[in-house]
């Protein structure tokens, strides 16, 4: 099968390039559990790609938990403190993006998460985040005023290439969903590496699915292809 030749790339980070999906459910199931409530896979998987509020909105009203949205989310940061700064890169992130740069290809980070929250994932990866040429954090960017399956984040984070490349020149890498469909919605192409559990009917609208980042050949979307 033969791809639309992309110039750009827009990666999310949940789950995608960091192993930190199972951290967030570490963190739901922990503040879940502290009023009895069972923080289930049905749950989480309908929260994959939404900005923190609209998962803490989501969580409190499906469970009936007696909590604000805000004081669920001050939960779950006491939380995250803990978690967050133990987690890995998936397998082949590191190769793939340090590739797309070293081949000055013009690559981006587009994800729900806050700033914060992203400072506590990365604060053993410096080096690696400084290859994106910018980072669009959706739940603390002014910009981005809907979360995934809507395609602002990923229209935004395009438009902050100083070339502007039209949505059809980008490609996306998601984990999710929700992501998937935000790129669809963007009109950009994508590629998803899901989370196993995830059944391949939902991912239909995939240009591309993998079961690892490592699987990824670049020269198929015409980018430049591994040495
Ligand atoms: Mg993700």
């Amino acid at each position: 099968m033969a791809f639309k030749k992309v110039t750009h790339v827009l990666f999310d980070l949940d789950g995608l390039l960091i192993d930190s999906e199972v951290l967030y459910t570490q963190m739901f199931t922990a503040v879940c559990a502290k009023y009895n409530k069972e923080f289930t896979w049905e749950l989480k998987k309908s929260l994959l790609g939404f900005q923190g509020h609209e998962c803490a909105e989501k969580i409190t009203k499906t469970l009936d938990i007696p909590l604000s949205i805000e004081e669920f989310m001050k939960l779950c940061q006491k939380e995250c403190e803990v978690l967050f700064p133990k987690v890995q890169l998936m397998p082949g992130a590191k190769k793939l993006v340090e590739h797309l740069h070293s081949k000055g290809v013009p690559i981006a980070l587009a994800t729900s998460s806050s700033k914060e929250s992203v400072d506590l994932k990365m604060k053993n990866f410096p080096e690696f985040l400084g290859l994106f040429q910018h980072l669009t954090m959706g739940s603390t960017d002014p910009e981005v005023t809907k979360g995934k399956p809507d395609p602002a984040i990923f229209l935004v984070c395009a438009s902050r290439f100083p070339d502007k490349p039209k949505a059809e020149d980008c490609l996306v890498f998601e984990d999710a969903v929700n992501g998937m469909k935000a790129a669809i919605n963007a009109n950009m192409q994508v590629v998803v590496v899901p989370d196993p559990r995830i059944p391949a009917e939902d991912l239909k609208g995939a240009t591309l699915v993998l079961k690892s980042l490592e699987e990824f050949k670049p020269e198929a979307f015409g980018l430049p292809s591994f040495d």
